[in-house]
């Protein structure tokens, strides 16, 4: 298994960091968690094309999570055309919505669509890249997911676990993968706790990984308050009590991602979490 971190960032357009987006390479199959603004490109600078994509699991439906998403399926369609099996989609409830209301025969690109299906110049594109007489306007395969979901592929299974973060406006999950005795694990977006400590669901998801991406974006120093910990601290404690062997923290906005405070937060998450501790950049990759 091999992940790619394709965006390590937040909603806060940043030319370091695209938004939320990894992708796990497993058997043959190509797997992406959550596709934000820019892990398009990102993507690309992998080597990977859209038709490459087999499987893509959205955590929950804030943009920064699906932002790419539909360029994902247009750069898809328009390279194969119908031609080839599209990638599946797997997302929490209004996924299916989403994906109707900008591809569905009313949807936001019904004019693109319509012209890219219809214009002479457009099907002489279609069928120089073997295509028959009419183009297939693009389907999208969704499947809605909920806690307990998995969801098995080319030699791998992933079970999706509910976590805390913006509900009830919106379903929100994390993502446990096992390959061949390896196990990667990915957050999604979190409730970070300093009171409450790590969110007990989370521990099932990171239990004995090899790699733990976490989301932390908020940070707090100097905290005095007995038995509360620092939103770094609560990221430590669980990559620590759930036994992971490589904890990559993601999700960094330009307030935490900053000299003077980075070398803080790494500091009190290597005071309690002894395994190896990477901060998230974009384009990292992990062999497992
Ligand atoms: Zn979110």
């Amino acid at each position: 298994m091999k992940i790619t971190l394709l965006g390590t960032g937040t909603p806060i357009p940043s030319l370091n960091r695209s938004s939320s987006s990894y992708m796990v390479e497993a058997g043959s199959d190509v797997i992406l968690f959550d596709h934000g603004p820019g892990a398009f490109q990102r993507l690309m600078q992998t080597g990977k094309k859209a038709q490459d994509v087999t499987h893509v699991f959205l955590s929950h439906l804030h943009f920064d999570h699906c932002g790419d998403l539909p360029r994902l399926v247009h750069h898809q369609w328009d390279a194969v055309g119908g031609l080839k099996p599209r990638f599946k989609i797997y997302g929490p409830p209004g996924t299916q919505e989403m994906m109707d209301r900008l591809f569905g025969p009313q949807g936001a690109y019904q004019r693109d669509l319509t012209a890219r299906t219809t214009h002479p110049v457009s099907i002489r594109i279609y069928q120089s890249r073997g295509g028959g007489k009419q183009r297939p306007w693009p389907e999208t395969q969704v499947t809605e997911i909920a806690n307990g979901t998995t969801v098995s592929g080319n030699g791998w299974t992933m079970a999706a676990m509910e976590v805390i973060h913006h509900q009830p406006y919106l379903d929100s999950l994390g993502f446990r993968i096992e390959s061949e005795g390896k196990v990667f694990a990915y957050t999604s977006d979190v409730k970070l706790s300093g009171k409450q400590g790590p969110v007990r669901s989370l521990y099932a998801l990171a239990k004995d990984a090899d790699i733990l991406v976490h989301y932390l974006n908020g940070f707090d120093f100097d905290n005095t308050e007995p038995g509360v910990l620092s939103k770094q601290q609560v990221v430590a404690t669980l990559a620590r009590d759930a036994n992971v062997k490589t904890l990559v923290t993601t999700h960094h906005g330009p307030a935490i991602d900053r000299d003077g405070v980075r070398e803080r937060v790494i500091a009190d998450l290597a005071e309690i979490y002894k395994g190896r501790l990477i901060w998230g950049q974009d384009l990292m990759s992990f062999e497992l």
